[in-house]
């Protein structure tokens, strides 16, 4: 039947099996939206989302030092750095995704610069997306909100002010290694509030401070860890899509 709606009699399209307009090629998945979220309240995430912290609890998260419970505080739909507690990470380990993570910084400014709402997305415990308050806080601009730290400064500046939710869309591509050789960098497109921060930026390697950076063999698959960086942080509404290839129905 799929046939009916395509053609079998044109150019396959090269590097594929596939006819220009085949209609015997598999159909996208089908995925119901979710909704958008709002200062009030996070949005419901898509139908193929793994969630992995939807405001209730920890019990999918651990803490990085001890490998024990994550100790961060959970309350009102949303968790809260407890300084000096240490990383969380997701139990759940996953490779290629689109991530959406939502963060807050504290509506009592304390600090400035790196010391202003700091924490972090470390994309398979390695790779920090930075967390920041840089509404009208200067730092360096590799570890200004949104940079891939300590490598690429963001494109823009799209910080809301501080004690408003802010939106993270990540999309990750994890560096592939062949005996312990890297054959393929890193990438990430990440999207702050709507605004477009990194294009497909291929990373230099893992986050380091203040040295230059390189690369560590590793998986295909990792957590995703969060920063205590000492500032009282809120996330909620954290959930991945695992991104497949075209085809892969
Ligand atoms: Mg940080």
């Amino acid at each position: 039947m799929a046939g009916n709606v395509g053609y079998d009699d044109t150019p396959i399209i090269p590097g594929t099996n596939w006819h220009v307009h085949d209609g015997n090629r598999p159909q996208p998945p089908v995925v119901t939206p979710g909704t958008p979220s709002t200062q009030e309240a996070p949005g419901q995430p898509p139908s193929d989302a793994v969630v992995l912290f939807d405001g209730t609890d920890l019990s999918g998260w651990e803490s990085k030092k001890t490998g024990g419970p994550a100790e961060w505080k959970v309350e009102d739909g949303y968790m809260e750095v407890v300084p000096g507690t240490g990383y969380i990470r997701s139990k759940q380990q996953f490779g290629d995704c689109h991530l959406h993570v939502e963060f807050r910084a504290p509506e009592e400014i304390t600090g400035d610069s790196q010391g202003r709402g700091n924490s972090g997305i470390f994309l398979m415990g390695k790779y920090e997306i930075q967390v920041l308050d840089c509404y009208d806080n200067l730092t360096y601009p590799d570890g200004s909100t949104g940079a891939i730290y300590g490598q690429f400064p963001p494109l823009a500046n799209a910080c809301r002010k501080p004690g408003e939710w802010q939106t993270y869309d990540i999309i990750w591509e994890g560096p592939r290694f062949e005996d312990e050789k890297l054959v393929r960098t890193a990438r990430v497109t990440v999207i702050l509030n709507g605004i477009v921060l990194h294009h497909a930026k291929e990373l230099l390697g893992v986050t380091s401070h203040k040295v230059l950076t390189e690369y560590e063999p590793h998986g295909e698959e990792g957590p995703l860890e969060l920063q205590d960086h000492r500032d009282l942080v809120r996330f909620r509404n954290i959930w991945y899509r695992p991104l497949k290839g075209y085809d892969e129905g």
